[in-house]
């Protein structure tokens, strides 16, 4: 009489805030590691004024917005880009950098109820949506 023990399959791994798939801790953690690092000021940046980051930020509300008119109810995924200074970005976004690329393209990733009320924290503006 044979008893066959089940292969467990572990459950994957994935990131929070992009949902890419690991088979391994190992893997999640190393996707972890770099996107700290994108969130590592490459030069030693100043902070920006108060209202340049208070304008920049309502430019931000304002192109949300005319993406989602009818709000995040609509779900999916929802891409606004803005060009703006390296030092700018990275003023507002450090801690929410999540992909970087080598054309200096960065992307911040919110999801769901969380990111909405992260993005509010961020922005200022509580009174979205
Ligand atoms: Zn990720």
């Amino acid at each position: 009489m044979s008893s066959t023990i089940p292969l467990i399959t572990t459950s994957e791994f994935s990131c929070s805030a992009c949902q890419k798939i690991f088979k391994k801790q190992s893997g999640l953690s190393r996707h972890l590691t770099i996107v700290k690092k994108y969130n590592i000021p490459r030069n030693n940046l100043d902070n920006l004024s108060e209202t340049n980051n208070k304008n920049f930020k309502n430019i931000l509300v304002y192109l949300i917005h005319c993406k989602l008119p009818n709000g995040f109810k609509k779900g999916g995924r929802q891409l606004v880009s803005l060009a703006c200074t390296e030092h700018q970005f990275f003023d507002i976004f450090k801690g929410y950098i999540h992909h970087h690329s080598n054309k200096n393209i960065y992307k911040c990733i919110f999801r769901g109820t969380i990111g909405y009320q992260t993005l509010s924290e961020i922005l200022n503006n509580p009174l979205w949506g």
